[in-house]
């Protein structure tokens, strides 16, 4: 009787499961569809207002200018924020297509030094990228999922660091160092990219929240830095299918440290 009791139990709570889990799938794939049907008007809404602010004819009064370039870079905001809902959703939906191929490290040093050598040089902050001897060349994984989540990474550290420095160091990790994570264990050399500012820093407490979707450390309406809370949601989620993780240490008022640790070779999903 118990046993039939404990397996009518089990069954009733996998149904409740399968349920849940079709709920969340097609909340996902919702959200996907309504992002693209979202991003075709908008599109055009950019083209046209970039055009007017361009004031060619020169016919537009400098205030309607004004207003034409509000409109543009409320657009690109907007714009931004799709793009990032649509990523979560995508991810979220198991419905993110990962490209593995050879990637050198070289060239992950001049993408992060092409985009944020202006970013560092307007603040005002120094920047350095270090690379250690023991590093391997090369390594696979998904380039355009990799960059994407140091560019989170890097814009973080420089939006929350007003002086001092940013730096990317590209290490390989301790063989002692244990992630829990077959992908990352059984790897023969796990590769680490932290990236460090001397900024505002995590309290301790918030530093598992600022993972989660939409939350951020500062969450009141004054918070002084603007942005969404989905980035790192959506790079701890991309590390993840690229059998990876995100870890953080920080200090309120002397910085913080992201660090992505990726295995060296990567050959899909439970490899
Ligand atoms: P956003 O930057 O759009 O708010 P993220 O998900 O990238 O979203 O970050 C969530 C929150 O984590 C930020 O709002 C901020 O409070 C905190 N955070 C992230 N990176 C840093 C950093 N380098 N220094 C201080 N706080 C950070």
């Amino acid at each position: 009787m118990k046993n039939q009791e404990v397996e009518l139990a089990s069954l009733s709570l996998q149904e409740k499961a399968e349920q849940l889990s079709l709920i969340s799938k097609y909340k996902s794939e919702f959200l996907a569809n309504m992002s693209h049907e979202l991003r075709t008007p908008l599109n055009s809404l950019l083209i046209l207002s970039k055009i007017l602010s361009e004031n060619k004819d020169s016919n537009l009064n400098p205030e309607q200018v004004k207003f034409a370039t509000t409109v543009y870079s409320a657009g690109c905001d907007l714009l931004a924020l799709i793009n990032e809902i649509l990523d979560l959703s995508k991810v979220e939906a198991g419905k993110m297509p990962i490209d593995l191929k050879k990637v050198e490290v070289a060239e992950v040093q001049s993408n992060a030094e092409q985009t944020f050598r202006p970013v560092a040089k307007h603040k005002g902050i120094s920047f350095t990228i270090e690379t250690d001897e023991n590093v391997p060349q090369s390594f696979y994984t998904d380039s355009v999922r990799l960059h994407q989540i140091l560019k989170n990474l890097l814009s973080n550290a420089f939006k929350f660091t007003e002086k001092g420095s940013v730096t990317l160091h590209l290490k390989s990790a301790s063989h002692e160092k244990k992630f829990g994570i077959e992908t990352l264990d059984q790897s023969k050399c796990v590769l680490a990219f932290s990236v460090q500012d001397t900024g505002i820093g995590i309290p301790l407490d918030k530093q598992r929240l600022v993972f989660e979707a939409f939350q951020q450390a500062d969450g009141t309406t004054s918070r002084k830095y603007g942005g969404t809370g989905l980035g790192l949601t959506i790079s701890r989620e991309i590390a993840r299918l690229l059998g990876g993780v995100i870890d953080v240490v920080s200090m309120p008022g002397e910085g913080s440290t992201f660090t992505l640790y990726l295995p060296e070779k990567y050959s899909g999903v439970g490899a």
